[in-house]
């Protein structure tokens, strides 16, 4: 930035605006964080897929909301951030958490390619929502309970070659595995693939989650095996949890079975 830019900058830094990526949870207003709410009541200018936006809604009428459903995730950052500059107060919706998979990430890349000084001059804040595999853990015990990671079995934006190979690790790490855009119609075949490759390092009895719609009205949550598993229960509204050799099953009183990974791990003597 040249010195003439910075001190452009500085001069409008007081006009500016605000732009606020939020995290809206999983879909239900009660996993939604205050600091979010009160967020959206000010903002301006919505921003967001419009399923999300319906979810965080209803807005004012004075609100504008941009529902962009045709635009990519780098032109609805730059949409927003573009508003922003002109001293609007934005905030772009994203569902879970919006550093999971989701807008926070697009956000920062715009600004990073940015030139434009009044787009570095937007006070940026990203506010943190409930992901989709911590709503699944919750309902069904503590699966996520020692070390796990999180991987997209989506290969839109990266090779399938980098996916089997993460999934593959991971399995060999004996991480607890949650699995986000599991299984979409167009890619049924990876999904198998991804099991078998779990099945090389996991036995057919290691207790699998399935998360479908968590928080939201339709809401299936099931317990399974890596053996039993129905590809067909599994779509893209569903996150799957897949155990590590700890995670353990035990019946619960009110039918089916509580899941948990336990906090200690066998001595290495033991294991
Ligand atoms: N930012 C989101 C994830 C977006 S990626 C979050 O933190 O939750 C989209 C994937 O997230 C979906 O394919 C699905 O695997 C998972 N997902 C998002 N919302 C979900 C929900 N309510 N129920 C189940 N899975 C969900």
């Amino acid at each position: 930035m040249t010195s003439s830019s910075i001190s452009h900058s500085l001069l409008n830094a007081a006009f500016t605006g605000r732009l606020a990526v939020v995290g809206i949870g999983p879909g239900a207003a009660e996993l939604l964080a205050p600091v979010v709410r009160e967020e959206l009541a000010l903002a301006q200018d919505i921003v967001g897929y419009t399923t999300y936006v319906e979810m965080a809604g209803p807005f004012r009428a004075e609100q504008r909301v941009l529902d962009s459903d045709n635009r990519c995730e780098m032109d609805r950052a730059r949409l927003a951030f573009a508003l922003a500059a002109q001293g609007r107060r934005v905030a772009v919706v994203s569902s879970g958490d919006p550093g999971i998979f989701a807008m926070a990430a697009a956000v920062m890349e715009a600004l990073e390619q940015s030139h434009d000084a009044n787009w570095h001059a937007v006070e940026l804040v990203i506010l943190p929502g409930i992901s989709a595999a911590q709503v699944a853990a919750a309902r069904v015990g503590a699966p996520l309970g020692h070390d796990f990671c999180v991987l997209s079995l989506s290969d839109n934006l990266k090779p399938w070659t980098q996916i089997a190979r993460r999934l593959e690790l991971a399995a060999q790490a004996d991480l607890v595995i949650a699995l986000y855009n599991p299984r979409s119609v167009a890619r049924p075949q990876q999904f198998a693939q991804a099991l078998d490759l779990l099945g090389l390092y996991r036995t057919t009895t290691t207790p699998v989650v399935l998360g479908q719609n968590v928080g939201r009205p339709a809401e299936v949550v099931r317990v399974t095996t890596l053996g039993e598993i129905v590809p067909e229960q599994i779509d893209m509204r569903t996150v799957v949890i897949i155990g590590s050799s700890q995670t353990r099953l035990f019946p619960r009183l009110t039918g089916g079975n509580w899941v948990y990974t336990p906090r200690w791990y066998p001595e290495l003597s033991k294991a």
